[in-house]
């Protein structure tokens, strides 16, 4: 069985312990157990030197009852349908705990986007979605960036699925580029979102924000927002944050004992989110081994880079100072950690929960341009704290009710949700 196998079991066996806890039908169980559909295809592309290359592309549904499908595309060479499958469901819970009218779904090309020159990668995204343009639609399915794509390429298919329907259609697709039909607010929503979780975390815990501290993990697109809301909405204490350091292959953990300029270190951070670790030296900074952040006597550890960050090694180092783990990459805790995690009784905010912003603000993009009229950042960020604080308490509550841990929790009030829905379509 291949890792990307376990992926998609992984999910399939998170679903079933919760199915458990909820007593669920073993005919809902089978039905929520795979996706509603999936589609798998051939993309002919003419590459620069005439010749023809042809590209697998997938893209699944997992479920749609609370509304059309939504979900990133991934391009990556080691993409596989199992991987696809599982962050399709993912979705349907992080949709369903955030309470926004989507359902789960998720893209793929079986590509390394960085061995394509523009014209390719733009050949290729539009080819994608001649394949699928019959499938989706602002009220069937609405793709997203992902890991290898960006916002232009999203731009792209949004002009290609608009030619082919015969009408401007910006509804199609979020994390459109602003000016191209893209939301204001949509780079900071994940960083801030975890801050929001944090928030009223610390407050759940009783504690100040502004004596606290925190460590990072990353310092890309979510773990720069995160810093900067852990600053001056929480008036916290930044220690540390990490990175990949491009030339050297290896990471670095960059600190400072009374507090980082998250300002400071992206402007000496590359688009790629590797710090120039000369400059953060010069200015004080101390740089210190990759694996750093995650030992530092701080009250908030935000893991916010890659997945498998807490596993069965590391997280014997975490200090027993840290209260919170605010998760805000997708998958960055392994069961092992997280046994331990409960154990010890850290408080979790788990990644579905802890990283719903992005996919809020997509939302709010999608309603946007069902509008055609657009908010102001301070809007659509305002909007956005208030059903992050309202999916935190609703999971909070769960917790607190039924007894159980914040990752059970945050899957049985997603579950629960998408259950209810079917109900009431009279599916079951
Ligand atoms: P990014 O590519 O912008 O940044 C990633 C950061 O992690 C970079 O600073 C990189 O140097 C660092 N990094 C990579 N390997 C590392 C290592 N071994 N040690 C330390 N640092 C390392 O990515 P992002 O958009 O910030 O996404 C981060 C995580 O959050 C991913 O798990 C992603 O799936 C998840 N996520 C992102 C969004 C979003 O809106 N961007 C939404 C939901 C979830």
């Amino acid at each position: 069985m291949s890792s990307n196998t376990n992926v998609f079991e992984m999910a399939q066996r998170q679903f079933d312990g919760v199915a458990d806890l909820l007593k669920l039908d073993p005919s809902v169980r089978e039905f929520l157990r795979w996706p509603l559909r999936e589609y798998h295809f051939r993309i002919p592309v003419r590459m620069d030197d005439g010749t023809i290359r042809v590209f697998q592309g997938f893209r699944v549904q997992h479920n749609d009852v609370r509304g059309p499908a939504k979900g990133g595309i991934r391009f990556h060479p080691a993409e596989t349908i199992d991987t696809v499958r599982a962050l399709a469901t993912w979705m349907t819970w992080k949709c369903a705990v955030a309470d926004i009218p989507l359902g789960g779904g998720k893209g793929g090309v079986i590509v390394d986007p960085a061995t394509l020159s523009g014209a390719e990668k733009e050949r290729l995204v539009r080819g994608y979605i001649q394949q699928i343009w019959k499938n989706i639609g602002p009220r069937q399915d609405v793709p997203a960036p992902d890991v290898g794509t960006n916002p232009q390429m999203m731009g792209w298919m949004m002009d290609e699925y608009s030619k082919l329907v015969g009408q401007y259609t910006p509804g199609v697709i979020t994390g459109k580029p602003v000016g191209g039909g893209g939301s204001l607010g949509r780079t900071e929503a994940t960083g801030y979102g975890v801050i929001i979780n944090v928030r009223e975390a610390l407050k759940y815990l009783g504690l100040d924000s502004s004596q606290c501290t925190g460590a990072l993990q990353g310092f890309g697109n979510v773990s720069q927002h995160a810093a900067i809301g852990f600053v001056e909405m929480l008036k916290g204490k930044v220690i540390c944050v990490s990175y990949w350091d491009r030339e050297d292959r290896c990471s670095y953990t960059v600190s400072k004992s009374d507090g980082i300029d998250p300002h400071f270190l992206i402007s000496i951070t590359d688009q790629y989110g590797t710090i120039d670790k000369a400059k953060a030296k010069a200015a004080g900074y101390a740089v210190e081994d990759g694996d750093a952040w995650i030992s530092k006597d701080v009250d908030v550890l935000m893991p916010c880079a890659l997945e498998g960050q807490l596993n069965a090694d590391s997280i014997h180092k975490v200090s027993k100072k840290v209260r919170i783990i605010a998760e805000g990459a997708n998958g960055p805790t392994t069961p092992e950690a997280d046994a331990v995690i409960r154990e010890r009784g850290i408080f979790d905010i788990p990644d579905f929960l802890c990283n719903a912003g992005g996919v809020t603000v997509s939302y709010f993009e999608g309603v946007q341009n069902d509008m055609n009229f657009y908010w102001s950042k301070e809007e659509v960020l305002s909007k956005l704290d208030e059903k992050m604080t309202v999916a935190f308490h609703a999971v909070l509550d769960m917790s607190l009710n039924e007894k159980v841990y914040m990752r059970d929790a945050a899957y049985m009030v997603a579950i629960s949700r998408v259950v209810k829905a079917m109900q009431l379509r009279g599916w079951i």
